[in-house]
């Protein structure tokens, strides 16, 4: 029976992994972890019966002590507790479904630790995919994506072990706002930018969609994943979210994975790879799409996309600061403290700002992350 720890399963994807291993009945959790979210964590603690769950602090740890009293679950707190859930000695698998850069030190850890990692965590990969896939290989651990479209294209490269890749397709379903110039996006509440038109996702996610952030954070995890040149890329706006993703080979064939858009069957092929059990739930059905369009994706309204392009190209620590600038960024439109635009005017300043380093350790981008807010608490 597979063993897993979940790292952030209150969350979207989270609790997503937790309907797979029900669904299923034939992999047990050893493992949870989440923020803040008590009563779900309970909840979970209780039917999976995890040996260990953590959460984000030590007042909420007490708490959720008292709560499980009367079970034999350890409950632990902070980075350590993150660490510990992604080291479990019982683990084969790591689910990292945190949000954020949070996720960098446990999924060092749990490579360390020889545990296949189903990686939802893209930022884990956009800041410090130098130094995960490097390691990864050392240890002769997996990385699985989870991503939708990441899945995909690992999908679209089985049985093609010696065909390089000549192109990817990475699709896009170009958010809520799609066809609009910028000047339209002035007023964008949280509300619009939280309508995202297939994806039910958690909120960071989301606004990241709305503004194409996304998307260049899915083109910097792509490279780390596939180890592409950054030209191999090519984003395809496709709104109806039905070819996930695609890989063109050297003789032109292109092959493609289609589906639903329901994120358990990506977080499925993972924890099962390279096996297909059967997944409940609608099943594609063309007939009823009719059409499949595709665009090319509007560089000026969408600016955030060519700047993780551009993150992208200068490397180093300069992923981190796009990232870091736009988590703090999309952070405050949450709070409803800036507007909508100026989450790009946020990564743009807090990337010229960066100091750069060629090959940042993890302290170093962490204090390139650490840089980015004290940039922004200064001048937003
Ligand atoms: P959510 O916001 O829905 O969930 C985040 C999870 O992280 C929650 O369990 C949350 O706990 C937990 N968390 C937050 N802060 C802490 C903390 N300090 N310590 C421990 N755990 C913490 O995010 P998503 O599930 O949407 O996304 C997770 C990752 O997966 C992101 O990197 C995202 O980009 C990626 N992803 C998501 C997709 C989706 O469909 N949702 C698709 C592809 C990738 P709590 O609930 O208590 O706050």
């Amino acid at each position: 029976m597979k063993k897993i720890s979940v790292l952030g399963s209150t969350g979207s994807i989270g609790t997503q992994t937790l309907d797979v291993v029900r669904e299923h009945g034939d992999m047990q959790i050893v493992a949870l972890s989440c923020g803040r979210n008590l009563t779900l964590i309970e909840k979970q603690a209780r039917e999976f019966k995890p040996s260990f769950v953590s959460v984000g602090s030590k007042e909420d740890a007490t708490q959720l002590r008292t709560m499980l009293a009367d079970t034999d679950i350890e409950v632990g707190y902070g980075m350590d507790g993150l660490i510990r859930c992604a080291t479990m000695d019982t683990a084969d698998i790591v689910v990292t479904a945190i949000v954020g850069m949070l996720g960098i030190r446990p999924t060092i850890a749990a490579i360390k630790a020889k545990k296949d990692i189903a990686l939802a965590n893209k930022e884990t990969l956009v800041t410090a995919g130098h130094i995960i896939m490097p390691l990864a290989k050392e240890y002769g651990v997996s990385i699985l994506p989870v991503d939708s479209e990441h899945s995909a294209i690992f999908q679209s490269l089985q049985g093609n072990v010696n065909n390089p890749i000549r192109r990817i397709l990475l699709t896009a379903s170009g958010g809520p706002f799609r066809g609009k110039k910028l000047s339209e996006l002035e007023n964008i509440q949280v509300e619009d930018a939280l309508k995202h038109p297939n994806w039910a996702m958690g909120r960071k996610i989301t606004i990241d969609s709305s503004t194409m952030v996304n998307k260049g954070l899915e083109v910097i995890e792509a490279k780390w994943l596939f180890n592409v040149d950054l030209s191999q890329i090519q984003v395809v706006v496709h709104p109806q979210s039905v070819i996930h993703s695609a890989v063109e080979y050297n003789d032109g064939a292109v092959i493609a994975q289609l589906g639903t858009p329901d994120m358990r069957l990506p977080i499925q092929y993972a924890l099962y790879y390279p096996d297909r059990p059967v997944l409940s739930g609608e099943k594609l059905d063309l007939f009823k799409i009719k059409n499949l369009t595709f665009e090319e994706p509007d560089l000026d309204t969408f600016k955030g996309l060519a700047l993780a392009k551009k993150a992208a190209n200068a490397g180093g620590n300069i992923p981190t600061a796009f990232n870091a600038a736009n988590e703090k960024a999309v952070a405050m439109f949450l709070d409803r403290r800036i507007r909508y635009l100026e989450i790009i005017d946020i990564i743009e300043a807090c990337m010229d700002n960066a100091t750069f380093i060629k090959d940042p350790s993890v302290d170093e981008i962490l204090e390139t992350e650490q840089c980015a807010y004290d940039y922004i608490s200064k001048r937003w």
